[in-house]
């Protein structure tokens, strides 16, 4: 396919309950929505940066402007017709960025998937229709909040519930949901906010049978982490330093985790997660997918992924009603604790125009004929 032109639509969407981080409490999402046209249709796909850099050193704007300045560009300058499985390495030459990255692959995957009339899970290997949902909850103002927090998700069908922890909170809010839920399956989820020191404390998770601790120590303490894993019966799951499949090896080798959560958008997009998904077979590591607070847009790449026989435990995949009031696509909806994978060709959704013309900021018109394109 060759690429014609990009649109990238900025939204404001207002999310159901208010989202915390180191950068503050926002109520509503800055979501980068991208949509390509190529000769042979068009696709779509959601940028899954943060609108802070308090995830990574990816932020919304930040992806937006590398997409215009360089990703796009690039892509217009290629005379040959390419296929999606090649975009990786034709933006190889842009170290880094990889949410922005993975942004634009998956739209063109969709554009490719959908000229070709396949669905992107039977692309990847997907067997399963239905994929077991899985919630996380976050960390409330005391154990017994968190418990009804729990009854509320189980009673909804969620067959996995991932709680945050943090110092303070961490030890006996997992007991008393433990205590409440005994065949729960139940992961918890520290964020980066513990250090080695603590090893004593997190050991006092082991008897709760928690399927994983994800990321207890700082996201490039890798060697801690491996030290850390050797101390504890809970297997270690880590999420924010496994950008790549050299990176999810090496922390397997060194023990660091045995456990690995897959987010495309991290990764910088589906042929890298490929990879990291072989890998972790080869290995036989623990996996499932990870989420970022999409839209049904990457809900549905999520689901797809998670369609795979290789993942698992269930991933961070909750329905539409857990983030927005009215998603931006068709809803997912959990039935019988599960999502089911879009049945339609590529990623099986796309943006609902009334969404679109509702939550829309801005929107950027780049075409292949006006970009001067990188060599
Ligand atoms: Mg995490």
């Amino acid at each position: 396919m060759r690429l014609e032109a990009v649109e990238l639509h900025r939204l404001e969407m207002p999310l159901v309950r208010p989202f915390r981080s180191a950068h503050g409490e926002r109520t509503s999402r800055d979501v980068l929505v991208v949509r390509v046209v190529c000769d042979e249709g068009e696709g779509w796909a959601e940028c899954v940066a943060e609108p802070d850099p308090s995830y990574s050193p990816e932020y919304t704007a930040g992806a937006q402007a590398v997409l215009e300045d360089h990703l796009i560009p690039r892509l217009f300058g290629i005379s040959e017709p390419f296929e999606a499985s090649s975009v990786r390495g034709l933006l190889s030459p842009v170290v880094g960025h990889p949410m922005a990255k993975a942004a634009i692959e998956v739209a063109l995957w969709d554009a490719q998937l959908r000229s070709q009339g396949q669905r992107l899970a039977d692309a990847l290997g997907g067997i399963r229709p239905l994929v077991p949902a899985g919630v996380v909850v976050g960390i409330g103002a005391d154990a017994a909040t968190m418990v009804a927090e729990v009854a509320d998700r189980v009673e909804e069908g969620y067959r996995r519930v991932k709680l945050k922890i943090a110092p303070g909170a961490d030890v006996e809010r997992v007991r008393a949901v433990r205590e409440a839920f005994p065949d729960l399956a139940l992961q918890v989820d520290g964020n980066g906010a513990y250090s080695v020191a603590d090893a004593l404390l997190l050991s006092k998770l082991d008897e709760f049978e928690l399927q994983y601790l994800e990321q207890p120590l700082a996201p490039d303490d890798w060697l801690a982490s491996a030290r850390l894993a050797s101390q504890l019966r809970t297997p270690i799951c880590l999420d924010e330093p496994l950008v790549s499949a050299v990176s999810v090896g090496q922390c397997l080798d060194l023990g660091a985790c045995s456990v690995v959560n897959l987010k495309v958008g991290r990764v910088g997009g589906l042929q890298e997660a490929m990879d990291v998904y072989r890998l972790c077979i080869e290995r036989r590591a623990g996996l499932w997918v990870g989420g970022m607070l999409e839209t049904g847009l990457g809900r549905a790449v999520n689901v797809a992924l998670a369609s795979l026989a290789g993942f698992t435990m269930p991933g961070d995949l909750s329905a539409s009603s857990r983030y927005w009031h009215e998603d931006l696509t068709e809803p997912f909806e959990l039935k019988d604790g599960c999502l089911a994978v879009p049945t339609d060709t590529g990623l099986g959704v796309a943006p609902r125009p009334d969404m679109l013309r509702k939550n829309r900021r801005s929107v950027k018109l780049m075409k292949r004929e006006e970009i001067r394109a990188k060599p």
